[in-house]
């Protein structure tokens, strides 16, 4: 069953690093910071607002209808507009304090550290993230994720994304990494598993929320389950 693998490729965001919570607790601050519950009935409110908005932008800008810039413009506008508010000033204040404040949060999901170290000894690791290049470096270091890693390798450098099978390319070459010895693990069904595996790799399917379905090579809840395979 083990094969020889020899380069993991981790996606980054909802598979080590804990979005949701890191997220949810930056616009919170934001949330008291710039007393929004004038506008808003209450942080649930603005929060689902949110990511309903930011889910469309983000859609979108994987399909490439928008720019990385109008994503952050709209967000946070289009939210405040869907309450009446008209502000640009105050959106882009708002975007600008969590593209700060959100990559300095540190929850990752448990036992990243335990297996990134077992890994470690074993294995060249990667991140392949859809996420901006300065926020995911900066996630990296502040959580010291980084010194696991031997590349990041993010949009902007390949100009393409996940599941885009040019984007695993990408990857693979930059590590000289064979299809045969090369595993994508990431919470994405769509993006990183499906992705990869059209691209021709191997993939274990992190779903911490038990998702069904028959489509990774391997599928795990928690992290640490990760070792069974690898
Ligand atoms: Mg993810």
């Amino acid at each position: 069953m083990h094969k020889n693998y020899k380069f993991i490729f981790f996606d980054l965001d909802k598979t080590l690093w804990d979005f949701d919570k890191n997220s949810e607790e930056t616009l919170k601050e934001i949330f008291k910071n710039h007393n929004l519950n004038n506008y808003f009935k209450n942080f649930n409110t603005f929060y689902s607002t949110y990511n309903t908005i930011n889910e469309k932008l983000w859609g979108k800008y994987a399909k490439l209808e928008i720019t990385k810039k109008e994503l952050k413009t709209e967000r946070f506008y289009m939210t405040l507009k869907a309450v009446g508010i008209s502000d640009l000033k105050l959106s882009e204040t708002i975007n600008i304090e969590y593209i700060n404040e959100s990559p300095k949060k540190k929850s990752v999901f448990p036992n990243t550290y335990e297996l990134l170290e077992y890994l470690t000894n074993k294995y060249k690791l990667a991140i392949i993230t859809n996420g901006f290049k300065e926020i995911q470096f900066e996630k990296l270091k502040n959580c010291e994720l980084d010194k696991y890693f031997t590349k990041v390798i993010c949009p902007e450098d390949s100009g393409f994304q996940k599941p885009n099978k040019k984007m695993f390319q990408y990857s693979l070459s930059s590590l000289n990494a064979k299809k045969e010895h090369s595993i994508m693990i990431g919470d994405d069904l769509n993006v990183d598993i499906i992705g990869a595996s059209n691209f021709g790799i191997d993939t274990i399917y992190f779903n911490p929320k038990s998702i069904i379905t028959n489509k990774p090579s391997y599928e795990v809840n928690y992290l640490l389950e990760i070792t069974k395979v690898l």
